[in-house]
């Protein structure tokens, strides 16, 4: 039942973007975000990464991507603040991409080196362990059903699900206030597998990308977008006048970086990355640089999870 509702609403959708694309525009889901924009000139400075030199390491994945002389990163292209890609110029910025360079110069991999993959939620897991990218960084929650084919380092921060409504919402003020609402989610989601739990009573519209999410929010096909506090509160600080993030964070999202199951070396080096990148402070600066700039505030991550 609740498929093809979703089916549904997937195709008016597809007729609503096409439409907004055509004519007017309200506000903006998945182009250009509004505010104090990471690399803007009122944003705090991104720091610069020291790219390592004559790296070794026996992974297969680093050594593949040694040989053609670049790396793959998977990422996302449509959540300001974490992985965003302007559409214009193909600049990539936010905190995901950040931490990805950031690990990408310990491996000897500079900027200029990295070959970006766009990867959405739902195709993730077959993305990593086909091979289609040498790590994944992009709000990438780890847990034990996907530890089943992929490898995680990390993690590297955390967030919660949350809900984002219209600025006017009156109702909708937590978790327990949903029912009988059309909440939107992901594919391959944490947060949609959540929300679909019967004890919510939401109706439950998805699709593959989080902008599609937002636009039909801002075109009120939906009364909420249920995702990690973090994504929320970069389409609400892009959409300031007509979004806004409830507040209420109900589950733990630990971010991880996704790469091969096997690829027990390169988790290490990863995981080296990160724990040395937030003892020198460079974590903190990117935070600043990226997701702090949407509202969220800093806080250390959660001890690294070596396994
Ligand atoms: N962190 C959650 C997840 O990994 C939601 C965000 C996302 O879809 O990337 O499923």
């Amino acid at each position: 039942m609740k498929l093809r509702k979703s089916a549904a609403v997937a195709a008016i959708a597809v007729l609503a973007l096409t439409a907004t694309a055509c004519g007017g525009k309200e506000g903006s889901a998945g182009d250009k975000p509004g505010g104090k924009q990471p690399g803007s000139s009122e944003a705090p400075p991104l720091p610069t990464y020291e790219v390592a030199k004559d790296v070794a390491l026996d992974s297969p994945a680093f050594k593949k991507a040694k040989k053609r002389g670049k790396l793959i990163i998977g990422a996302k292209a449509d959540q300001p603040y974490l992985g965003f890609e302007d559409q214009s110029t193909k600049e990539r910025s936010g905190f995901d991409i950040e931490i990805a360079r950031m690990i990408a110069a310990d491996l000897g991999f500079s900027k200029d080196q990295i070959e970006w993959k766009t990867v959405d939620s739902g195709i993730r897991e077959t993305a990593i362990s086909k091979g289609q990218v040498d790590y994944f960084v992009g709000t990438y929650t780890i847990n034990d059903e996907r530890k089943k084919q992929v490898g995680f380092a990390g993690p590297y921060y955390k967030a919660g699900a949350d809900l984002l409504v219209r600025k006017d919402e009156k109702d909708i003020k937590g978790k327990e206030t949903v029912k009988g609402k059309k909440v939107c989610s992901i594919v391959g989601s944490t947060p949609l597998q959540e929300i679909k739990k019967p004890e919510y009573g939401a109706s439950v519209v998805e699709f593959a990308k989080y902008s599609d999410c937002v636009q039909q929010l801002l075109t009120k096909q939906i009364d909420a977008v249920t995702t990690d506090d973090s994504i929320l509160k970069g389409y609400a600080a892009s959409n300031p006048d007509k979004l806004k993030v409830v507040g209420q964070p109900f589950t733990d999202e630990p971010y991880g970086v996704g790469l091969n199951k096997d690829d027990k070396v390169l988790r290490e080096a990863i995981n080296d990355s990160l724990e040395r990148h937030v003892l020198d402070g460079t974590y903190k600066k990117i935070y600043e640089a990226t997701l702090g700039l949407s509202g969220s505030e800093f806080t250390l991550p959660p001890a690294l999870e070596r396994y």
